[in-house]
């Protein structure tokens, strides 16, 4: 494979953060909502609570200090931020996302569909 320089793509800004509350809308969970619990700028993927859920089979493990208990843990994997939607806190509203800046001039999120700020 030819050398490449290290990933060139432009980062973009996530349009979602902690804290918002997305709808899922692709994959096995859609029409799921659910809070973020962490983003991922770099790989453009979300964690949301409740979504995505994975196990994982945990043998027990001896180790040092501490000890694992075995079972299945499970957790939230990430999505791709193109599978969510943010909701809209103003309308309740599954939405697309605009930036506009408001009185004091701080550049702020609004809800395409009812116009409200979102931050
Ligand atoms: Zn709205």
């Amino acid at each position: 494979m030819a050398r490449r320089r290290k990933d060139e793509k432009k980062r973009r800004r996530l349009r979602v953060k902690k804290g918002d509350t997305v709808l899922v809308i692709s994959g096995d969970d859609r029409g799921r909502r659910g809070t973020i619990l962490r983003t991922i700028p770099k790989e453009e993927r979300v964690v949301v609570q409740g979504v995505n859920i994975v196990k994982k089979h945990q043998r027990p493990i001896q180790a040092g200090r501490g000890q694992v208990r075995a079972g299945i843990i499970e957790f939230e994997a990430p999505i791709h931020v193109s599978n969510v939607m943010l909701v809209c806190p103003t309308c309740g509203e599954a939405t697309r996302v605009g930036y506009r800046f408001n009185e004091e001039g701080r550049k702020v999120r609004y809800c395409k569909l009812c116009e409200a700020d979102i931050d």
